[in-house]
């Protein structure tokens, strides 16, 4: 009996200590500011750091346009301190214990009170509403999904639009593509909310223009954020064993994919995965886009951090022939996104305000999708808190955006009567290779697990090929 009690509390301490183990801890790891690199020999040295410190995360890249920022472990502590004081690189502390900052945003996160911007939302808060905004408002609001994730999740979009006959100019959005960056789906979603509950002068962004979003295009990473790994960036696909999982989704897309600003070793977050579109949200996605080319006139994809609106393209340091008219508009939305906090964005070419990065979805929406205004906004904030950026600041940043996302609206609109958006694709895309397939999990799994976060029922199934 005593034997069988043992074996009992064993047990249970067992299963506590997995628990606490499956999720990643990062007492101790603190993130350093590196100054931006003022010449060639300094820009090198933090380009030798990122390839020879393997475990060291570069939150950005090495640039001469923008501090860097490095997450550190406690092992690496001395010895990447001596690599930076060696080379000359100043740095300063950002962050000096990063758990402290995980917890402090987890204690609000893990508050269920349906959906909200006081908090950050798990993804089947977010999808339930996304269903029952439709179910509500069915002449306006259409969900459905373009896709599947590597988990068998739904690449759940929500499709607004008030004058079908219209036929007016589409806004494509998304967020999420890189998990850990929280602040993007709670401002996409908060762009669905105020479409659906416009105030009488900002009805027009409805009866003259229609959205299609999908506010978090990488549902598995997004889970895995909240469950394993809150610094969790790329997909959870499996192409190398399960040491080093998944994939950077916005170096998948294929154009200029594997170029500049990718990693070749798949345990690095910038891995462009093993051959372009190997990921079935970067897939699904540019199915997407070229599927309905005629109709979207700008594509919106949101991450953080850092305050800039990135015109195209990413992979190289020449502007299109357009480039002032994406600046302007660029300036024009960031003008009033500042008039509501008084928050700065830098925009511009990423090669001029941050640095190169290739195959993402953005270059390859501009490229092959045939949209002109496409941006990469890179959220909130520019400072102190990066990708953990705290409760209180989710609704300041929603708000601000909002307005700037209205610019690029009205614009469009302003735009078919001139005739100013002239892009036409200038040749097809390469064909797709074939969608991945999900990993199926099994039955109790499915309810259980994946779909904890899901609706377990078979009406995702039966939406499934809506949009
Ligand atoms: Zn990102």
């Amino acid at each position: 009996m005593l034997k069988a009690r043992g074996l009992i509390l064993l047990g249970i301490a067992l299963t506590v200590a997995t628990i606490i183990a499956s999720e990643k801890r990062y007492s101790g790891y603190k993130v350093y500011t590196v100054k931006k690199a003022r010449n060639d020999t300094e820009y090198k040295a933090l380009l030798e750091l990122q390839k020879n410190f393997k475990k060291v995360d570069f939150w950005s890249d090495p640039s001469k346009r923008r501090p860097t920022d490095i997450m550190v472990s406690p092992e690496d502590l001395t010895k990447t301190e001596q690599f930076l004081s060696s080379h000359g690189l100043e740095y300063s502390v950002a962050i000096n214990d990063v758990q402290r900052v995980v917890e402090k945003e987890n204690v609000r996160s893990t508050r269920q009170s349906g959906m909200n911007w006081r908090d950050y939302q798990r993804l089947r808060t977010i999808h339930d509403w996304l269903d029952s905004l439709a179910a509500f408002n069915p002449q306006v609001a259409q969900t459905g999904s373009i896709g599947r994730s590597t988990e068998g999740r739904n690449l759940k979009m929500i499709k607004l639009s008030k004058n079908p006959e219209k036929k007016n100019p589409v806004i494509y959005i998304d967020g999420g593509i890189h998990a850990r960056e929280w602040i993007s789906p709670a401002v996409t979603t908060y762009i669905i909310g105020k479409l659906m509950s416009l105030s009488p002068q900002d009805a027009d962004l409805l009866e003259n223009v229609d959205w299609h979003i999908v506010p978090v295009l990488n549902p598995d990473g997004y889970e895995y954020t909240f469950n394993e790994d809150r610094l969790w960036r790329k997909s959870r696909s499996l192409h190398n064993g399960p040491n080093c999982p998944g994939v950077d989704l916005n170096r998948n897309f294929d154009f200029h994919w594997g170029e500049a600003g990718t990693n070749d070793d798949p345990c690095r977050n910038t891995y462009p995965g093993p051959y372009p579109f190997s990921e079935p949200e970067a897939n699904s996605t540019a199915s997407y886009l070229f599927n309905n080319r005629n109709k979207i006139r700008a594509y919106l994809t949101f991450h953080s951090y850092s305050q800039l609106w990135l015109t195209p393209y990413g992979y190289t340091e020449d502007l299109p022939s357009d480039y002032e008219e994406l600046e302007s508009l660029g300036l024009r939305a960031a003008r009033a996104l500042q008039e509501v906090y008084g928050t700065e964005y830098e925009v511009g070419a990423p090669s001029h305000i941050l640095y190169l990065y290739s195959g993402s979805s953005q270059d390859w929406a501009r490229e092959y999708g045939n949209v002109k205004y496409s941006y990469t906004i890179e959220l909130r904030d520019d400072g102190d808190e990066k990708f953990l950026l705290s409760p209180e600041n989710i609704l300041p940043t929603c708000e601000e955006t909002w307005e700037a996302v209205k610019v690029v609206a009205r614009y469009l609109v302003e735009n078919r009567k001139t005739g100013k958006d002239t892009t036409a694709a200038k040749r097809p895309p390469p064909p797709f290779p074939p969608v991945p397939t999900y990993i199926k999990k099994n039955k109790d799994e499915e309810n259980a697990d994946i779909d904890g976060n899901y609706d377990s029922d078979s009406s995702e199934e039966e939406d499934a090929d809506v949009v």
